[in-house]
C-alpha cells in the first residue's frame, strides 16, 4: 500500500534491499511482495536478458484471433505497476516515478510489436474474415496497380 505524505501531497513506497527480502525455503529464491500492488514475485538470481516483458489479450473477430492488445509491460527490474523489484539498497519510490516506469515499459512493448502487418499476412487472413482495415488496404493496393497499368 502507498504511504501518503500530506506535506507534499505525494505517495511513496519503500522497496527493501535484496538482503532484506525473505527467502523461499523450497527454491532458495527471494520472495517479494510488491509494496505498491501486492503482486508476489519469486526473484530468480538469473534475470531475463530481454529488454521488455509484456502481456497481451487476444482480439477475436468471429472466434478468430486477429490481433493482440498490450495490457501491461515491465522491464526485468520492475513490477507490473512500475515499482522497482528489490536491488542492492532500500529504495523509496513515488507513485509518479512508478507511473513513468510503467509508461516507458509500455512504449518499449508497443514498439516491439507495433509494426504494420504486411499485406501478405492480411491476404492470408482473408481466408477467415475481412476486416475494415484489410478492405481499405486492399482497395489502396488495387487503385495503385491500376494507376501503374495506365501509365
Ligand atoms: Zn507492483
Amino acid at each position: 500500500m502507498w504511504n501518503n505524505d500530506p506535506k507534499t501531497d505525494s505517495r511513496w513506497v519503500d522497496v527493501p534491499s535484496l538482503l532484506d527480502t525473505r527467502k523461499s525455503r523450497s527454491t532458495g529464491c527471494g520472495l517479494h511482495e510488491c509494496p505498491a500492488c501486492g503482486n508476489l514475485w519469486s526473484l530468480s538470481v538469473v534475470r531475463s536478458a530481454v529488454e521488455v516483458l509484456f502481456r497481451t489479450v487476444p482480439v477475436r473477430e468471429g472466434g478468430v484471433v486477429v490481433d493482440h492488445i498490450v495490457t501491461g509491460a515491465r522491464t526485468v527490474d520492475h513490477c507490473w505497476c512500475g515499482v522497482p523489484l528489490p536491488g542492492d539498497a532500500l529504495q523509496s519510490v513515488t507513485d509518479n516515478q512508478a507511473r513513468a516506469n510503467a509508461k516507458s515499459s509500455l512504449r518499449l512493448a508497443l514498439s516491439a510489436i507495433g509494426e504494420e502487418p504486411s499485406i501478405v499476412e492480411e491476404i492470408e487472413l482473408l481466408a477467415t474474415k475481412v476486416s475494415r482495415s484489410m478492405l481499405d488496404r486492399l482497395r489502396g493496393e488495387r487503385s495503385r496497380t491500376k494507376a501503374a497499368g495506365v501509365a
